[in-house]
């Protein structure tokens, strides 16, 4: 286990995008949380939404003096390919799970437990992947709270990765899914929802100055914000459907001979699939100049991607909630996204983007030339998206709801 090193976060930085209201709210609640311990462990420090989130509440967190540690899973590529089979089980497609790869599992598993020296009072196990720690936690900290933290859909998944992930995940005191629906049928002993949310103050989705931004378009050269874009921002990740949005665009350069794609992705640190897919999107983008694909930008980068592209895309076909959409929708960018997960959360049809069918990829086309051709249809959206995140997928209400757990698990007085 390593512990990944932390930006600077304030609360009262937070008043100036939200309301004092929910200020206090969470200000009484880390009262609450006095002298509670409180860890967090998942399997990545960068790349993907958990690292994300991760980044932006333990510090606050420790702001608001929470006592909050965050500790990332060490392990292998055998490891993290065994992590991807269950992940992509669990969403309804994975490779089939042999003993050996449950041997694996259950071995990086244990070992990273070992590691854990301190106490807690609550363990908070993100994903899959650290799960399996309980195994030895449940004995070495005979006293704490364990959540698990979910933040995939469980709604139609492979029986046999659930059955694995059920084992350990009816152990836990309290599992959180982001959406209701997600629960589906798995077997544990209580659950709440809290929604994610972005972090407006974090250099991704930040306001910037004119400078900032003239310097990351010109990084962004030779694509030019001088002509439409429609970009999407995703790992590369066979559920997030870059080659439904290659198709989509080319659907849409019919009405718009100048459009240009920018498919923006990262590989996350436990995500072994990610190089094998970005090669097959890049062979199949290569001959279009005006298709770029882009790996690794900084997080200003992403943001001035996300702040002047004229629309987003994001055309996943399964989807835990898609915090890309929501950083998009803050900068007032409208969003074409997918009728699944967390998307028809934060996309309003018609309000603020437009929602269609996962596999509809003409939909996702006429959404975008829509979008294209009408400049204050855009600006009407945009306005829209930014109050909708504003209202609900912030980081200080993610943060109370979240802490609000912990005090009813622990029977506080709240
Ligand atoms: N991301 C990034 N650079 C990339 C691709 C993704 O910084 O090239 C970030 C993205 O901005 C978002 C997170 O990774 O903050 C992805 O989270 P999301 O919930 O959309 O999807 P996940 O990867 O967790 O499935």
């Amino acid at each position: 286990m390593h512990a990944p090193s932390l930006p600077d976060r304030s609360i009262e930085a937070y008043a100036t995008v939200t309301d004092g209201d929910r200020l206090e709210r969470l200000q009484s609640l880390a009262e609450t949380l006095d002298g509670v311990r409180v860890l967090h462990v998942n399997s990545t420090a960068t790349g993907g939404g958990v690292a994300e989130l991760l980044r932006s509440i333990v510090p606050v967190c420790v702001d608001l003096g929470v006592d909050t540690d965050w500790l990332v899973v060490d392990a292998d590529d055998e490891f993290f390919e065994v992590t991807k089979a269950i992940h992509n089980g669990l969403q309804g497609s994975g490779a089939e799970l042999t003993e050996a790869m449950k041997a694996t599992y259950r071995d990086v598993t244990e070992r990273n437990a070992t590691e854990i020296e301190d106490e807690y009072d609550v363990v908070v196990l993100h994903d899959p992947q650290p799960l399996g720690t309980i195994d030895r936690l449940e004995n070495a900290m005979p006293n704490a709270t364990f959540v698990w933290r979910c933040h995939i859909d469980l709604t139609a998944p492979a029986a046999e990765h659930l059955a694995f992930v059920s084992e350990y995940a009816k152990r836990v005191d309290r599992a959180v899914f982001s959406r209701a629906a997600y629960r589906g049928e798995i077997d544990v002993p209580s659950a709440s929802v809290v929604h994610p949310s972005i972090d407006p103050l974090a250099e991704k989705n930040r306001s910037l100055d004119e400078g900032t931004v003239a310097a990351e378009r010109d990084r962004l050269d030779p694509l030019s914000f001088d002509a439409p874009v429609v970009a999407q921002v995703s790992r590369f990740d066979p559920w997030k459907d870059q080659f439904g949005t290659l198709e989509a665009y080319r659907r849409a350069r019919e009405a718009v001979p100048d459009l240009q794609l920018a498919l923006a992705g990262g590989m996350a640190g436990d995500d072994p699939e990610g190089m094998e897919l970005y090669e097959r999107v890049a062979r199949e983008a290569v001959g279009d100049p005006n298709v770029h694909v882009l790996t690794d930008l900084p997080d200003a980068t992403v943001n001035v991607l996300q702040r002047e592209s004229d629309v987003v895309v994001q055309k996943s076909l399964r989807e835990g909630f898609g915090l890309v959409v929501s950083e998009a929708l803050w900068k007032r960018t409208p969003v074409v996204g997918s009728d699944v997960g967390g998307i028809p959360l934060q996309v309003e049809d018609g309000e603020n983007g437009y929602l269609v069918a996962p596999n509809d990829v003409s939909g996702a086309s006429d959404g975008v030339v829509a979008l294209i051709e009408d400049e204050r249809l855009r600006t009407t959206f945009g306005a829209n998206g930014r109050e909708h995140v504003r209202e609900r997928f912030l980081l200080p209400r993610q943060l109370a709801d979240l802490l609000e757990v912990f005090v009813e698990a622990l029977e506080l007085d709240g």
